[in-house]
């Protein structure tokens, strides 16, 4: 009774923690590491929240700048300034931090046809996924995807890279030597697996040098989901519960998304 009581507190520490509740002197909630560890072995099979989305900062990296986000956030209603509540308007790119990817985005058919991001399946968004490590020396090619051994029967994959390692996503100048898919890596993953939700660790899946024909490969069959930005430093590898959810931006190519992964529990 004891040990169970102490586990609740812990982890009720752990989703204050996550949630920004408790204040850090040294860091902004928001920059923690992603773990949501509680010190026990017992911890992992009983579903930690592991929280894979960037925070938006300022100093976050945008496609094709040296500038970062910017001041993309301010109070328009203030209290000190006499206003009844706080009120903030924002203002950035749908293609922003951790976000996701829909079928219009690179083909203009499909966006007049309006596959937007709110026609994009939740099924897909949410499911077990696999996290793996790609090979530190290389894009995603088709030899890269094929040394990786997913099998079939696997819809979702987090590919992490060396994107995390250089901490690419903590870096506020765009930086052009990404790691992501080369068109033949692409055109493998639609071939010769069953995968139907692409993560990656910075902001695009295609590699720079690739970057609209690896895209169109995707997103082509409108059956692959795309998203980019993901923070997973400091996760092992393995199987999780993926949830994801982006905004209902009806229109839009693009849409910033909260996923988070959850320990499997094992029964
Ligand atoms: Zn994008």
């Amino acid at each position: 009774m004891l040990m169970q009581s102490v586990y609740v507190l812990l982890i009720g520490l752990c989703y204050a923690s996550i949630f920004g509740i408790v204040s850090s002197s040294e860091a902004h909630p928001g920059y923690d590491s992603g773990k949501c560890d509680v010190g026990t072995s017992a911890s992992r099979d009983q579903g930690r929240i592991l929280d894979i989305s960037h925070a938006y900062r300022e100093d976050m990296p945008v496609w094709d700048s040296s500038e970062g986000l910017g001041h993309y956030l301010w109070l328009a209603g203030s209290m000190k300034n006499g206003s009844i509540a706080n009120n903030s308007e924002m203002k950035m790119g749908t293609h922003t931090g951790t976000h996701v990817d829909a079928p219009g985005h690179v083909f203009q058919e499909y966006y007049e046809a309006g596959f937007d991001v709110d026609t994009l399946d939740l099924k897909i968004l949410n499911g077990h996924a696999l996290l793996v490590d790609v090979p530190r020396d290389t894009n995603i090619t088709a030899k890269a995807m094929e040394g990786l051994n997913i099998p079939r029967g696997v819809h979702r994959v987090l590919f992490r890279t060396l994107n995390t390692d250089r901490h690419l996503m903590w870096r506020r100048e765009f930086d052009t030597s990404y790691v992501g898919f080369m068109k033949d890596g692409a055109q493998w993953l639609v071939d010769n697996t069953d995968i139907k939700f692409v993560g990656i660790d910075y902001l695009s899946v295609a590699a720079y040098d690739d970057l609209i024909p690896s895209h169109l490969v995707f997103l082509k069959s409108k059956e692959i989901i795309l998203v980019e930005g993901l923070k997973l430093d400091d996760i092992d590898p393995g199987v999780y519960s993926l949830h994801c959810l982006p905004l209902r931006l009806l229109g839009a190519e693009g849409s910033p998304i909260r996923c988070v992964l959850m320990d499997q529990i094992l029964m």
